[in-house]
């Protein structure tokens, strides 16, 4: 089912990441002058994601994107070649203006359930070790994206195959989550 591409980094088998690893090198796709943000942790909740917002590769049908705290991410060079998307998102994805790639997604607004994480592509690191990727969110949206309906069994497939667990929101954990900050939040439940 090796046919069916989901996204570069895991389409030839889902890399395990090194427990050890501490962080690393983001690097944009420009020849010269690129933008370079320094991770100084290791990533959680790395997956391939079917929405339409994420940064992807040229041809991939999924996204491939995982979380790190704010404090972590320090953009070393390039800045003034960053700016936001979509001012209006909740994730501001801060794109390099020369190559498009997106160098972090970041949350501003305290009220929401990801405040204080912020949202990386590591495949745009040379390094390897950071966290593999666990399962696959937003999975019918590839449709807003132009893939055909009739391939959806197909890419499903494969991602199950791959170890991806198809989900067509986030995963259980996450949304769990976000239901959790929300009923703290509406006090139905004790604050932690
Ligand atoms: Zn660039
Ligand atoms: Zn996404």
């Amino acid at each position: 089912m090796s046919q069916v591409t989901i996204h570069p980094a895991v389409d030839r088998g889902v890399k395990p990441g090194n427990p050890g690893f501490s962080g690393g090198t983001l690097r944009c796709l420009c020849a010269n002058d690129p933008v370079i943000v320094e991770i100084a942790s290791q990533t959680a909740h790395n997956h391939v994601c079917g929405c339409t917002k994420c940064w992807k590769p040229d041809g991939a049908v999924f996204s491939q994107v995982a979380v790190v705290g704010r404090d972590a991410v320090t953009v070393t060079q390039g800045a003034n070649k960053l700016s936001v998307v979509d001012p209006s998102a909740a994730i501001q994805r801060h794109a390099c203006s020369g190559c498009g790639a997106h160098m972090y997604g970041r949350i501003e607004d305290t009220g929401h359930p990801f405040h204080g994480l912020d949202f990386v592509h590591t495949e745009l690191s040379d390094q390897s070790g950071w966290s593999a990727p666990e399962f696959a969110a937003f999975c019918s949206s590839v449709i807003e994206s132009g893939v055909n309906p009739e391939r959806m069994d197909g890419i499903r497939a494969r991602l199950r195959e791959l170890g991806l667990a198809p989900y067509d929101c986030l995963s259980p954990p996450l949304m769990d989550a976000i239901a959790t900050h929300v009923a703290k939040a509406n006090g139905v439940l004790e604050p932690a």
